[in-house]
Parts: structure tokens; C-alpha cells; sequence
């Protein structure tokens, strides 16, 4: 019998394991994983490389129309990384640098117009898992799972340091702590698309659980909900 595919959405705060979770599940199930945030962090790389003026909507616009933003297949990384304008951008994106700026730049209406509707287009076909902060509330509203993710503060910062530290040893962990609250506190008080939990998604307190076991908690999920589509 064929399996009906469905749309899996992760929302929560930065950091919280998102993408980690996204990804094995996505590989495990046979699905595309695509990761929201690069599309944003992506976009802010190209307004620094362009000093873009983004306090400018008519600058911003001019701007998008000279973005191209795909997703391609790296078998090297076992994983789809992002490109703009034909670029490998994957690197560059993870920086303090762009993390520093994102979430301003995440808050422009153009900017989200622009994303979402490719997010959408993307999701035509189904069979995606996307992480993101409105994944599950604005982008595909009719997922039929929404995970929100959260796990405590202390492990969410000890965790992106270790990150940033093996690229960047002269990093500190106030600097990401700092980085990660500003950003938390842009994406939930932003006017467009703040980071909710969505009323039917199921959260999930990673803070607490091995990967393994958060992994076979959520496939458990998909197979009720796999089981619940295939019924309608
Ligand atoms: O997920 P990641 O931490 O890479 O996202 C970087 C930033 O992009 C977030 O802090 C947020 O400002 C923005 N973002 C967003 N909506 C999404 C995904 C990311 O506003 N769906």
C-alpha cells in the first residue's frame, strides 16, 4: 500500500535542536528536510555582502529580485545545503556575523512574502519535514504534524557555543547567550509571523532526552498520523 505523505512542521526557540531532529527524521522516513532558516540567514548574508540598506522597503525589494535561493544535495555531507545564487553558502551563514543580524532582517514583511511563498512552494508535493518559527502557524497551517520545541536555556547555549567554538575558538558563551536571547526576543515580539506554538502542535521539551529517544518518540507521531491520513 502506498503511503500517503504528509507536511511535518518544527517550530520553537533557537537552538533548541531543530534542525538535528529535522534532519534524522527527514533521512529516516524518506522525506526532503528543509531547513527555514537558512533561507533567512541567506538572504541576511546577501544585505551585508551588499550593504543593503534594509531599513529601506524599496531597497529591500530591489534586493529580493536579485536573490536566488535553492536547496542542492551535497553527497559529500549526506545532507541538501543551501545556495545563493548558485553559491555553496552553507558556511558562511552559520557565522556570529549573520546570526547577529538575522533576526532583524527575518522581521521585514517583504522578506517573509518572499520566503514563505517559496516555502510553499516547496511543500506542494508533501513528503517534507521543515523546521523554522512559523512553520507550523503561517506556512503550512494545514500540516497534519507540528512539532514546538523548546529545552532549557542553559543546555540551548551550551550547545550552540560548542558549535561556534570549533570554528571560532575566541568566541564566548555570553556572546552566544546574548546572541540567542536577542534573537528569541526578536522572533517571538516581531509584528509579522512571531514565533507561536500553534494551537495543534505537540511539544516537545527535548532538555532531557537522547537524540535517540527523541527520535523514536516523533516516528511514533508520524505513524499515528500516517495511519490516521491513510483512514480519511
Ligand atoms: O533556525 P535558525 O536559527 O537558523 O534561524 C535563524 C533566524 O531566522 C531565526 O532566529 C529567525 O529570526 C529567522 N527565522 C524565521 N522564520 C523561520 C526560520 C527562521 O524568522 N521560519
Amino acid at each position: 500500500m502506498a503511503t500517503q505523505k504528509i507536511i511535518i512542521a518544527i517550530d520553537g526557540y533557537s537552538s533548541c535542536g531543530k534542525s538535528t531532529l529535522a534532519k534524522q527524521l527527514a533521512s529516516q522516513i524518506g522525506y526532503n528536510y528543509i531547513d527555514s532558516g537558512a533561507m533567512y540567514r541567506a538572504i541576511t548574508l546577501y544585505f551585508l555582502r551588499h550593504q543593503v540598506d534594509w531599513s529601506n522597503r524599496e531597497r529591500v525589494l530591489e534586493a529580493l529580485k536579485d536573490i536566488h535561493l535553492s536547496f542542492e544535495y551535497n553527497a559529500a555531507h549526506g545532507r541538501s545545503e543551501i545556495h545563493l545564487n548558485d553559491e555553496n553558502v552553507e558556511r558562511f551563514i552559520r557565522d556570529i556575523i549573520v546570526a547577529e543580524k538575522v533576526s532583524e532582517i527575518a522581521a521585514i514583511k517583504e522578506v517573509r512574502t518572499f520566503a514563505v511563498a517559496q516555502q510553499q512552494k516547496m511543500g506542494k508535493k508533501r513528503g517534507i519535514v521543515m523546521d523554522g518559527r512559523d512553520i507550523g502557524t503561517i506556512v503550512f497551517p494545514d500540516a497534519e504534524l507540528k512539532i514546538f520545541m523548546t529545552a532549557d536555556p542553559e543546555i540551548r547555549v551550551k550547545r550552540r557555543f560548542e558549535e561556534y567554538y570549533a570554528t571560532n575558538p575566541d568566541i564566548t558563551i555570553e556572546e552566544v547567550m546574548h546572541n540567542l536571547e536577542l534573537r528569541d526576543y526578536i522572533d517571538s515580539n516581531r509584528e509579522e509571523s512571531p514565533l507561536r506554538q500553534a494551537d495543534d502542535a505537540i511539544v516537545l521539551d527535548n532538555s532531557n532526552y537522547t537524540r535517540e529517544e527523541q527520535l523514536e518518540k516523533v516516528l511514533q507521531w508520524v505513524t499515528d498520523r500516517v495511519g490516521s491520513t491513510q483512514m480519511a
